[in-house]
């Protein structure tokens, strides 16, 4: 079972970065309200995350490690209409399969904490008492050491956690509900307290793309017939050029060049040369889009594409001509 979870890591673990998306993600499906993420020397010695979820009980931790075991998707139906974002069943495996992992959790129900963790070449699960508040952490030491072809494709420390923090600040503006930190070699670097009025998200949106976006930005809000544009546009008139482009659909981070189209038309008229930042959040009947065509790609269909393009163009389109008035 090891050389079959090491091939399918291939698949799901390039890199530090790719790791903490996996397991932050399964924090976020286990309905966590805060998570913490701490690594050392860019992910390659430590990644461990904590979260105040659900946490496993005792007697799944060990088929938790196994491949394919998920307890999210239960039928087709389930897997067309997939809101939660794991439903493969196999990243604790296959990154338990290149580090050393340990599953630490209790749950509400239990009065104590364990400990699970895969040893030796058949990866048997050995399940023994720890310490644990309510919630789960994962502790994945020394990434890629029986693996040294992918071990060295690793890049400098820096810029695998620049990988990381890039990753967070786009789960961060999506998730502003949820209370973030990220530390790096014991030192912390980011805090996303939970945002839960409009202020409180400006400022997250500031701690993420800078102030010249945050400080002038317009609100978009606007529900149409099944579709729900929220978020907001940087100031056409703000000189400043900002690298903070998101869209996202139904949570997750889309590029699509349909979306570019509609928000580029929009901005076209004030004449920008740099694209205005952006962060956009758009929700709509997940049986309306196709999405995960790549995990990777970000890549979405929307079935009716022409009618969701119109609909973000005319939403950006008025409430920058609101500007006007
Ligand atoms: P998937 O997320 O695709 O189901 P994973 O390998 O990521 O597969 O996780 C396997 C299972 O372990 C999940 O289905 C879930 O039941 C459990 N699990 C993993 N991480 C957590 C967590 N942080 N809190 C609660 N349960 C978790
Ligand atoms: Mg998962």
């Amino acid at each position: 079972p090891q050389l079959a979870n090491q091939i399918a890591a291939g698949e799901v673990v390039e890199r530090p970065a790719s790791v903490v998306k996996e397991l932050v993600e399964n924090s976020l499906d286990a309905g966590a309200s805060r998570i913490d993420i701490e690594i050392e020397k860019g992910g390659s010695k430590l990644i461990r995350i904590r979260d105040n979820g659900s946490g496993i009980p005792k007697d799944e931790l060990a088929l938790a490690l196994a491949r394919h075991a998920t307890s999210k998707v239960h039928s087709l139906e389930d897997l067309e209409a997939i809101l939660s974002f794991g439903f493969r069943g196999e990243a604790l495996a296959s990154i338990s399969s290149v580090s050393r992992l340990t599953l630490t959790s209790r749950t509400a129900e239990q009065s104590e904490a364990w400990q699970a963790y895969a040893e030796g070449s058949e990866m048997a699960v050995k399940v023994i008492p720890a310490a644990h508040p309510r919630g789960s952490s994962i502790d994945v030491v020394d990434l890629f050491f029986n693996t040294p072809a992918r071990r060295r494709f690793l890049k400098s420390d820096k810029t695998e956690f620049t990988h990381i923090d890039e990753w967070l600040k786009r789960i961060a503006l999506v998730r502003a509900d949820i209370h973030f930190t990220l530390s790096h070699n014991g030192k912390l670097v980011r805090q996303y307290r939970p945002a839960n009025s409009d202020n409180q998200y400006l400022q997250r949106l500031a701690q993420v793309s800078g102030k010249p976006f945050a400080d002038q930005a317009i609100k978009v809000d606007c529900l149409h017939d099944g579709l729900h544009l929220t978020g907001y546009l940087q100031h056409p008139h703000s000189q400043q050029a900002v690298d903070c482009h998101y869209f996202y659909v139904n949570g997750r981070l889309v590029r699509d060049r349909l979306v570019n189209h509609a928000v580029r038309q929009a901005f076209a008229p004030h004449g920008e040369a740099e694209q205005p930042g952006y962060v956009l959040m758009l929700s709509l009947d997940p049986h309306q889009v196709d999405v995960n065509v790549h995990p990777a790609k970000h890549e979405v269909r929307f079935h009716q594409a022409r009618y969701v393009h119109d609909f973000i163009l005319q939403v950006l389109q008025s409430a920058l001509a609101q500007l006007q008035e």
